[in-house]
This record gives C-alpha cells, sequence and structure tokens, in this order.
C-alpha cells in the first residue's frame, strides 16, 4: 500500500534523477517526445491490471464516442450478448478500447475518407510488432518485400537480416539516388515490376523526406502490391495536418503512438478495407501477441483527444518550422545536411566533412557522444554512402522535444549554433597521430587509450 518513494527509494530516486536529466539536457532525438501528465496518469491506472483477450464488438466502429460513452446502453449491450472477449469483467475496457478506436479514427479521417471507414487496431505494443503483424496478415514466408534501404534511413522491422522481417522475407532494397540523395521514384517502380513484391514500404527512420504517397500507391497499382506505410516518425504532423497524409493512398498504415504523436509507448494500424482489416485484427491476436495492454490504450486515448486540439496543430506545425530553421542554420554553419535537407521534424548532419589534420573523418558515434557531455542528446545514424550500421557518419537530429518546451527559431539558431562550434572544436586523429602525439608530449600511450575509454563511460 506505500509509496514508490516509500516502498523502493532507489528506484524512486532513479526516476527523479531521469526527470532530472531530461530537464536538463537539450533532447534532440527524433522518435521521442513528451508524454503529458494526462497520458501518464492513463498510463498509471487500474486498467493495467486487466487481460481483455480480443476486440470489442465490431459494430462500435461505427458508433460515435458519445454512443460508447452511453455507459447504460453499453452495459446492457454487454449483460443481454456474449462478449466477442475471452475473458470476463471486460465492460468497462470494451468501452475504453472502442473509444481509442473511434477517436483514431476521427483523427486521421482526411483526403475524402471518413472516420466510418477508417478501421484502427489500437492492439500493437510497438512499432515492429505492429509491422510484424502486418507482414503476418499478408505475407508466407519467402514472399518479397520492396522497402527502403536500411543504411538509407529504412527501420529494421522493414527487412533487416537481424529482424525477422528480414529472416522470413525476400527483401529488396530501394535507395536514394547518390546526386540528390533522395528517393528516386523512377529506381523504386523499376524494382517493383523486376520482382513483384507483395508489399512496397514508404516510411522512414531518418530519410527526413515525405514520401509522395500517390507516387507510391501508383507503383504498388502497377504490380497489384500492397502499399504499407510506416508513418512512425511523422504522425503526429500528419494528424495534425502539416504534412502529407497517407490515408485514402496506402492500404494499411502502421505509426507508433510515442514519437511525435506524444502518446504513450504502443502503435496502432489502420486500413480502409474491410477484408485487410479482419487479417490484420487476426494477426495482432492471436497472431502476435495475446492481451492488449489497456492502460497503454488509455494513454492512446487521450492523446487522440489531445491531437485534436488546435494546441496540438500549431504545436505540430512549429515542430516543423523548428526543423527547417535548425537545418537552415547548421547548414550556413558549414556543417553538410545529408539527404539535400528536411521538410520534416528531422535531419541529418554528415560528419565526414569535419576531418581532423590527418584527414580522419569525425565518425557519428563520437560527435553524439561529445554533444550529450555539452548537453545536447541526439544520435548516430548512417547517412546515404555508409557501408554498415556500426559506422554510422551521420548524426540524426529532431525537435519534437524542444518545440513541446516552447522554442522556437531563435532558439534553434542557438542550438544549431552549439551544436556548429563544439563539432568544428573536435579534432577527430587516427590511432597512428594519436601515438604520435602521444609520444611528442611524452605521455605514454596506453596511459591516453585509457583517459579515452574513460570518457567513453562518461
Ligand atoms: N517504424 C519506424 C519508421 C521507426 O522509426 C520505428 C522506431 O524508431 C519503428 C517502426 C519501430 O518502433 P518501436 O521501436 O516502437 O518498435
Amino acid at each position: 500500500r506505500g509509496s514508490l518513494a516509500d516502498i523502493d527509494p532507489d528506484l524512486h530516486e532513479l526516476i527523479q534523477i531521469e526527470a532530472e536529466r531530461q530537464y536538463r539536457k537539450l533532447i534532440l532525438i527524433p522518435s521521442e517526445s513528451t508524454a503529458p501528465l494526462a497520458v501518464r496518469e492513463a498510463l498509471g491506472s487500474v486498467f493495467q491490471n486487466l487481460y481483455a483477450e480480443g476486440y470489442p464488438d465490431e459494430e462500435t466502429r461505427w458508433m460515435s464516442e458519445a454512443e460508447i460513452l452511453d455507459y447504460n446502453a453499453r452495459l446492457t449491450y454487454y449483460r443481454r450478448y456474449s462478449d466477442p472477449r475471452y475473458y470476463k469483467g471486460v465492460e468497462y475496457a470494451d468501452i475504453l478500447e472502442a473509444l481509442a478506436r473511434r477517436r483514431l479514427a476521427e483523427l486521421f479521417a482526411t483526403n475524402g475518407i471518413s472516420p466510418d471507414q477508417i478501421y484502427a487496431n489500437v492492439q500493437p505494443l510497438s512499432g515492429a510488432p505492429a509491422n510484424n503483424a502486418v507482414y503476418t496478415a499478408l505475407l508466407n514466408p519467402g514472399d518479397t518485400i520492396l522497402a527502403m534501404n536500411l543504411l538509407h534511413g529504412g527501420h529494421l522491422s522493414h527487412g533487416s537480416p537481424v529482424n525477422r522481417s528480414g529472416k522470413w522475407f525476400n527483401v529488396i532494397a530501394y535507395g536514394v539516388n547518390p546526386q540528390t540523395e533522395q528517393i528516386d521514384y523512377d529506381e523504386v517502380e523499376a524494382l517493383a515490376l523486376e520482382h513483384k513484391p507483395k508489399i512496397i514500404i514508404a516510411g522512414y527512420s531518418s530519410y527526413p523526406w515525405v514520401p509522395d504517397w500517390a507516387r507510391f500507391r501508383a507503383i504498388a497499382d502497377r504490380v497489384g502490391a500492397v502499399l504499407l506505410a510506416d508513418i512512425a516518425h511523422i504522425a503526429g504532423m500528419v494528424a495534425a495536418g502539416v504534412l502529407p497524409s497517407p490515408v485514402g493512398h496506402a492500404h494499411v498504415i502502421t505509426f507508433t503512438t510515442h514519437k511525435s504523436l506524444m502518446g504513450p509507448r504502443g502503435a496502432c494500424i489502420l486500413t480502409t478495407d474491410a477484408n485487410l482489416a479482419k487479417k490484420l485484427d487476426r494477426a495482432v491476436f492471436p497472431g502476435e501477441q495475446g492481451g492488449p495492454h489497456l492502460h497503454a490504450i488509455a494513454g492512446m486515448a487521450v492523446a487522440f483527444k489531445l491531437a485534436r486540439t488546435e494546441t496540438f496543430k500549431q504545436l505540430q506545425a512549429q515542430i516543423v518550422k523548428n526543423c527547417a530553421a535548425l537545418t537552415d542554420r547548421l547548414a550556413q554553419r558549414g556543417l553538410r545536411i545529408a539527404y539535400g535537407g528536411s521538410n520534416t521534424h528531422l535531419g541529418n548532419v554528415d560528419c565526414k566533412t569535419i576531418a581532423g589534420p590527418d584527414g580522419t573523418p569525425l565518425s557519428g558515434d563520437m560527435a553524439a557522444r561529445i554533444l550529450d557531455i555539452a548537453g545536447i542528446v541526439l544520435n548516430r545514424n548512417t547517412i546515404p554512402g555508409d557501408k554498415a550500421a556500426l559506422n554510422a557518419s551521420g548524426i540524426r537530429y529532431g525537435t519534437p522535444w524542444v518545440t513541446q518546451r516552447g522554442m522556437k527559431e531563435a532558439e534553434m539558431h542557438k542550438i544549431a549554433d552549439i551544436i556548429a562550434d563544439v563539432l568544428f572544436a573536435i579534432t577527430p586523429y587516427s590511432v597512428e597521430t594519436r601515438k604520435g602525439l602521444a609520444q611528442r608530449a611524452k605521455v605514454n600511450f596506453e596511459v591516453l587509450e585509457d583517459a579515452k575509454l574513460r570518457a567513453r563511460t562518461l
């Protein structure tokens, strides 16, 4: 019955310390945001305590929010008819999940598609499981997927050899044009015609431009493929109408709810096709998962409500403006922006152009580590031209979190200046040069290496 502070003071303190880190640092990780208190209250609620394998009644998809929330009617129905769930005790869980699904359908209704035409599944535990559920629904082992080269900005659940998607399916990768560093749609089309994929995936982790949804759909239609739009990163901006929506173009849409959508950790799947919806529902449960995380679904319902507000729309618009301001200023300061810029919430700096006296390029890892020490949190990332994920020469930045803190273009200029000042102050050098420097300074090389090791663990 005690509070966390009473029962586990160490963990309580750890949480305080992490909260302090989040407050103190400038977080530019594009896949992160801070979930509002209301979302976290729902996450910590008693909906955490129950099992509800299955789905709410299908008919609730077409009910208004008010009808779903009409408890008397819902409870009468629940008592009179057998519930499609496996367990009893889910009368309120039914209302919760139906509400989350309806709010989501209303939030993403656009491009001439009404909420009643959108089938939403809010049960996927996260983005990668959501994508794998789509494959479970639509593919057999050995089938072909056409997806973005991971080194050019795709996600590991789009066919990486270390992910199940890459082990079970035949993955063909499209990439960016080496000159423009942007998607070459003619190449995508040629690959689709040659390999006849069953699924084409558009939507990325570090590629900073919004895909041309109509063009992707036209390519998918030419080869009879399903177009999967994975908008994990940009879901918030799409929901706000700030970026073009794949609704009405893609057959299936997946996204996480914890990135720019600023909700709990989790994911959703949307489709406008009733047959696909049945397959997708069965693929999530019982295909991939057992009981849904109802507390996360409660958090989603709150996040979807917040996402309909004017404040949220303005915030999402500012996220994109801030990213443009940050990107422009970084470029003005002489840093090379990979992919030629950005029209979303994220961008990538090419660290290779910052070279030491012996020509050794600055690695993305070193850049990210030193910026972290300077109070700016971002991550190393591969950019076009890199050969391996572990040898990334880029750093990826994004503006959701700093925009949530109320920052605007002026602050973005300041942040860009700090990044540029820090990066240009680093002098990368090779092992040989380091040995030479150590000898000249009469420092034992091993001591220097040891210091480096310790710096790494900072
Ligand atoms: N899809 C894309 C495009 C992503 O960027 C990510 C995560 O970064 C995911 C899917 C996977 O999400 P999760 O980490 O929640 O499994």
